[in-house]
């Protein structure tokens, strides 16, 4: 008998998410005898927790907040309101109607086989699902990642959110304290500060998203304090926590001066810890507490065992999880292997502005030691600024000394649109004089990416 008849599947897929699925999937199409084990609800962050749901209430905020403000442009919107029930039930639909949330049948009818259970390894070709045993000639290992606790006195004792509870809670608190600054935490501090909480965020770094370039953190500090009232602050942290009647009184340190802030709640979106608590130590997959250790091809320490998405604690992207586990996949299947390429992978921060990067910051260039070039164009400088009436963002634009663009940001009402030209760019290594030299339509507010790439042409 052939060594893969003598296992119960060909492809064994550990989590549900866009990491897993997609895998699972490409391989059951092969003709490969497939399973998935899900642990919580088929669909993993993205439909159920994370994208999806909050990607819906940003909407409707979004939406909310432009009627309210609609009085320059002579509208009348004195008696405008919300029904937060009504919100949510749209945020239910827009989940329902993706399919991927919650949706066992799904992978049945793609010939996947599904079991729910926590999968934990027991050799290197066998798990436990709910005391049965399951065994495989390959693993895909694409468990994510969950949000890290920090330690904080007296955290135990109270109810705390996250953004996975949050989006459950009946109605947005009167006032809530953020742990954490980056990107989940700013679009749900812009999301409940627009339907009327008040919003404090607390940040161990010298500005908010401190993964990216600094303008755009800072930019964003004062959009949010500005217009929604939010309190930012930065190189600070939470000493400790208590349960105060039906509030909660945080003391923050900043600097070495303690100050008190009473509030409704507190939410936990600082950083994710990758979920790596699967009995690996008995499959003899190398891993750390920061994640699952893999070669460029996504291969484990275990050469049939493959990791990929959140769990490899580097990026926090759906579509990264879907090119990782597109990778995995062709890797299982096929002799030639191929690495996914991460060069031109782009970041959307869904706020309004939205926040878009793509390729390298500042930053990392500067680690890397590459020689930039850099330019910055205030949207204010583009007719759509005018007629909008919006003024707060800009595109900022690397390239190495001979102009070829490394890397952008920008920060504009539809960043996430525009960043995929410049993701283009940074992909086939075009040079800012070729981005500048291509027509960009008038009143777009991609001009202000014409005007950025002129600046270094
Ligand atoms: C609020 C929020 C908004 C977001 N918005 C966006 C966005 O707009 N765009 C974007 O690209 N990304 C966004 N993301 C990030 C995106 O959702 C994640 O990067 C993506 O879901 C990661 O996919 P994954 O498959 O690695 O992990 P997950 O989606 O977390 O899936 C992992 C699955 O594995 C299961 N599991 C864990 N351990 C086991 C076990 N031992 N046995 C069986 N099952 C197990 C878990 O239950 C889970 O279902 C957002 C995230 C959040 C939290």
């Amino acid at each position: 008998m052939s060594k893969k008849f003598t296992f119960d599947y060909d492809l064994i897929v550990i989590g549900s998410g866009p990491a897993g699925s997609a895998a699972a999937t490409i391989a059951a199409r092969e003709g490969k005898r497939v399973a998935i084990i899900e642990a919580d609800t088929f669909g993993g962050d993205s439909p159920n927790w994370g994208d999806i749901p909050t990607n819906a209430l940003l909407q409707a905020a979004s939406l909310y907040d432009e009627a309210r403000h609609g009085s320059r442009f002579g509208l009348r919107s004195n008696t405008l309101g919300y029904n937060y029930p009504s919100i949510r039930a749209w945020k239910e639909l827009a989940v329902k109607r993706t399919g991927a949330g919650g949706n066992k049948k799904y992978y049945e009818n793609q010939g996947v086989s599904p079991y729910v259970g926590l999968a934990h390894f027991l050799s290197p070709n066998e798990i436990s699902v709910n005391r049965r045993h399951l065994s495989a000639s390959n693993f895909l290992i694409a468990t994510g990642a969950h949000w890290t606790i920090p330690e904080i006195t007296g955290l135990q004792t109270i109810k705390y959110l996250t953004p996975r509870t949050i989006l459950e809670t009946i109605r947005p608190p009167k006032s809530l304290l953020i742990i954490g600054g980056d990107k989940a935490a700013v679009e749900i501090a812009q999301l409940m500060a627009t339907f009327g909480t008040k919003v404090y965020m607390v940040e161990h770094s010298s500005h908010l998203l401190p993964n990216y370039d600094k303008e755009v953190g800072e930019l964003m500090e004062r959009v949010l304090g500005e217009q929604k009232g939010v309190m930012t602050l930065t190189q600070s942290k939470v000493v400790s926590v208590q349960k105060d009647g039906l509030s909660k009184r945080v003391i923050i340190s900043r600097g070495g001066v303690e100050k008190l802030i009473r509030v409704d709640e507190i939410l936990i979106a600082n950083e994710k810890t990758p979920n790596v608590d699967l009995g690996l130590e008995n499959a003899g997959v190398q891993f750390t507490a920061d994640g699952i250790t893999v070669n460029e091809h996504l291969q484990t320490s275990v050469k049939y065992i493959f990791a990929a998405g959140e769990v490899l604690g580097k990026y926090s992207s759906t579509h990264t999880a879907l090119m990782e586990s597109q990778t995995a996949a062709n890797n299982i299947l096929h002799r030639e292997k191929i690495a996914p390429d991460y060069t031109a992978n782009p970041e959307i921060i869904f706020t309004n502005p939205e926040i878009a990067t793509v390729g390298l910051s500042e930053d990392e260039c500067l680690k890397r030691k590459i020689s930039i070039k850099k330019a910055i164009a205030p949207l204010s400088i583009v007719a759509r600024s005018n007629t909008s009436d919006f003024r707060d963002g800009f595109v900022k634009i690397i390239t190495d000394k001979k102009g070829i663009v490394l890397g952008a940001s920008i920060v504009a009402p539809h960043a996430g649109e525009m960043v995929h030209e410049l993701a283009l760019a940074v992909k086939y290594g075009l040079t800012a004089y070729q981005v500048a030299d291509t027509p960009h339509a008038f009143l777009s507010w991609s001009e202000a990416i014409r005007v950025a790439a002129s600046k270094l042409s």
